[in-house]
């Protein structure tokens, strides 16, 4: 069965991000059969810690019985209908009181998608929306920033700030700059060049601001207070909308509810996608201030054109609110902070006792570590000796699936376990990771 299904995938199944000619030479890398806690099984039997909680999102942990039985429920009772023409259900209703309960205060109302692309294509939409109908039609630019990742659909894609991901099909829109991340600069350099790029077009040509609070497929870039900080008072200096892409953030990811509280700021739009449902369904969101909320109510005209066929979908707000009960009744908020700080200090192990171990960073349940050939002077591999892959190879042959970022010559190892981790199951994953980077560090000597 195993090796037909082998056959069957090479044959018909386009698998994102991946390689084709891997996929055509290897067959699909294994063939996930089970999940149960923070583990995966395969279909030959072997069992995996997911560190990365599948893709930055399975929050909860796999195998919960409680999310099968509310899509189960739900499915018999209103599998699906449109929320378009103001049609409404109870399951989209109820959490769109949920998130605006939870969100930072302020932020009171929701747009609900299909997931995470759709969502910042849809801020980018609300925000140009926003300043058009104010008289302001020329205010449509995007300001994003270098190594921000922000999805793969039509503006999501243009407002990423990884230009492999434009080399498919294009940017997309050119309406959209993109300026340097606080990563390996100092935070005055990072708002510097933020304040050049918004000068480089004017604020009268832009709408909005789209960023991270910590960048997840960027590498794990975690910046500090003062800089989100910064960064919002320039977008107030400028009168453009600020919208937090909490993607990956939200739902406890770092030990508050959304990054952005880590910093004390308050944005004027928060996407959010992945825990909100910790993948069982797919299902993403807009949540947008009263500020915004009132201009809409009083200068939108006729029908809002914009809104997907999954927008409210009911079984998929069944699963979200059950997933943020699970969330809030396991203080699963509290144990990312609690395992953050082992994981942190975990991570200074790798550091002081792995010779190429260096540029630790964590906030709760998300880190990273870099390889760098001199952690003296930072100089890094050269990438044709592809350190991190060999890192991620190593794990996955010690039952440990975790994610390389190697943009711009970097090796970075990514680190995002299910929040429902404990202390055991952390200390035996960072126990995997120690042995097989020392294991690829002998081979670099
Ligand atoms: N924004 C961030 C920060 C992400 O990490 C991702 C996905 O990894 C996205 C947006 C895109 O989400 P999706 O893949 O659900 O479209």
């Amino acid at each position: 069965m195993k090796q037909k299904l082998v056959e069957l995938d090479k044959k018909h199944f386009i698998h994102p991000s991946s390689s084709i000619q891997q996929q055509l030479e290897q067959g699909p890398k294994t063939i996930f059969d089970k999940g149960e806690n923070i583990y995966l099984t395969d279909k030959n039997g072997n069992e995996f810690i997911e560190a990365m909680s599948s893709l930055w999102n399975v929050n909860v942990g796999y195998g919960r019985q409680e999310l099968a039985d509310a899509a189960a429920k739900q499915l018999k009772k209103l599998a699906f209908t449109s929320s378009f023409s103001s049609f409404s259900n109870e399951p989209a209703i109820l959490l769109a009181e949920k998130i605006s309960s939870i969100s930072p205060q302020s932020l009171n109302a929701v747009f609900f998608t299909s997931g995470g692309s759709e969502s910042n294509d849809s801020a980018i939409k609300l925000a140009r929306h926003y300043w058009r109908i104010q008289g302001k039609p020329n205010k449509r630019k995007i300001v994003a920033r270098k190594r921000g990742y922000h999805g793969v659909s039509s503006a999501s894609t243009s407002a990423t700030g990884i230009p492999e991901f434009w080399e498919m099909a294009g940017r997309g829109e050119d309406e959209f700059i993109h300026a340097k991340a606080p990563f390996e600069i100092t935070v005055n350099e990072s708002i510097q060049s933020l304040v050049d790029t918004i000068e480089s077009v004017g604020s009268k040509n832009i709408a909005a601001f789209i960023g991270e609070p910590i960048m997840g497929a960027g590498g794990v870039i975690i910046p500090p207070k003062e800089y989100i900080q910064q960064l919002r008072e320039v977008c107030n200096q400028y009168n453009i909308l600020y919208i937090d892409d909490e993607i990956i953030c939200g739902f406890g990811r770092t030990g508050k509810m959304f990054g952005i509280e880590q910093y004390d700021v308050i944005p004027d739009m928060i996407t959010f996608a992945k825990g909100v449902t910790s993948g069982y369904i797919p299902l993403g969101g807009v949540i947008i201030s009263d500020q915004i909320h009132e201009v809409l109510k009083i200068k939108s005209k006729g029908v809002m054109m914009h809104g997907f066929t999954y927008s409210g979908h009911p079984t998929s707000a069944a699963v979200a609110l059950k997933n943020i009960e699970i969330i809030e009744n396991e203080n699963l908020v509290e144990n990312s902070k609690n395992m953050g700080k082992v994981l942190s200090e975990k991570l200074k192990k790798l550091q002081s006792n792995l010779k190429h171990v260096s540029n630790i960073r964590s906030m709760g349940l998300i880190g990273a570590l870099e390889m760098v050939k001199n952690p003296e002077i930072n100089e890094r591999f050269s990438p044709h000796e592809k350190v991190a892959s060999q890192i991620i190879e190593s794990l996955f042959q010690k039952g440990v699936i975790s994610r390389a970022v190697t943009y711009d010559g970097t090796d970075i190892i990514c680190f995002c376990p299910p929040l429902i981790i404990n202390e055991e199951q952390l200390n035996d994953m960072m126990n995997r990771v120690y042995q097989a980077i020392q294991e690829v560090e002998k081979k670099l000597i």
